[in-house]
């Protein structure tokens, strides 16, 4: 017979978690992002690496974290700009390349967590959860494996996104093949590189998604935990420089809080933001256009907290 409260024994508790709770870590949902993990970690060993490996790995690691903070997050989550059916598109495989489920998913997921951060309600809170559920364990969850599509009807309308929203692993398996082939061709034709088919599928693909993956779970985690708070919001998000330069943008995550729908999250030329630059330089070739930006009352009230500061620190 299931239980129907929560057994005080820990053994117990674990069990009854596997039997009754939605929320337990369930090996068929974490099995992609397990192996993921595996694969890079074996495979190092067995290919050994190259120069040119290691550039491939840098440039999609930089391509797709791009695709996804500039696609899934700043388009897709929080229609900070406007593009065409095409590019949308683009940005929508590339993303799903990433191997972190399609955008639909990832949007639905990620609204959710603006309208309720930092409160019970938030899925993937550290202040609610801690560090380690709101890193990768939320992740591991059948509960959370499903897109809420009536969060994103303003995408799911679009057939092509439903479709890279469902088959969302032909992305990644496109690259890994085409990475395989490349590195075939390169150990064929340039054989003083030192490459391989192989060599290329574990850098280029299983290392670098390994990296994609916690630079983007670092958003969830630490930049509401580690940083300054510039803005008064409800919840913990913070400003973290590190974390902005690993992921091209993001770190800035106090401010994106206080103002989602801005394209931009660095809000001061010193805040580096490079998907903000590389966005601005599409919208001057006309792949992306009317780029939002936060109105004066944000900046006016940057300035006002900052006068605050300043006065109760002298
Ligand atoms: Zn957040
Ligand atoms: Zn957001």
């Amino acid at each position: 017979m299931i239980e129907d409260t929560k057994p005080r024994n820990r053994w117990r508790e674990l069990i009854w978690h596997i039997r009754n709770d939605d929320e337990n870590m369930n090996l068929y949902d974490s099995s992609p992002l397990l192996f993921v993990h595996i694969a890079a970690l074996l495979g190092i060993f067995l290919v050994g690496f190259s120069g040119i490996a290691l550039a491939v790995c840098a440039a999609a690691y930089f391509i797709r974290v791009f695709a996804l903070t500039g696609g899934y997050h700043r388009y897709f989550s929080h229609n900070s700009y406007k593009t065409s059916r095409a590019f949308q598109f683009i940005l929508a495989f590339v993303g799903a390349s990433a191997a972190q489920l399609g955008p639909l998913w990832w949007a639905s997921h990620h609204r959710h967590h603006h309208q309720h951060s930092d409160t019970e309600e938030d899925i993937h809170s550290p202040r609610q959860r801690g560090i380690w559920w709101s890193h990768i364990g939320w992740l591991l969850c059948r509960k959370y494996a499903k897109a809420e599509l009536d969060r994103v009807r303003d995408f799911a309308k679009y057939p092509e996104i439903r479709f890279i929203d469902r088959f969302h692993v032909i992305a990644p398996i496109t690259l890994a093949v085409g990475l395989f082939y490349f590195g075939q061709w390169l150990g064929a034709a340039a054989p003083g590189l030192g490459t391989s088919g192989w060599q290329m599928v574990v850098w280029g693909f299983f290392v670098s998604t390994v990296l994609v993956y916690h630079a983007t779970f670092c958003i969830n985690s630490l930049t509401h935990v580690f940083g300054r708070q510039r803005y008064r919001t409800d919840d913990d998000s913070r400003n973290n420089l590190l974390l902005a330069l690993i992921t091209m943008g993001e770190g800035w995550h106090n401010n994106h809080h206080r103002y989602p729908v801005s394209t931009r999250q660095g809000f001061y030329w010193w805040e580096i933001d490079a998907t903000y630059y590389i966005l601005k330089l599409f919208s001057k070739v006309g792949l992306v256009w009317d780029l939002r930006a936060p109105p004066p009352k944000v900046y006016e009230e940057a300035e006002t907290v900052n006068a605050q500061q300043n006065a109760s620190a002298t």
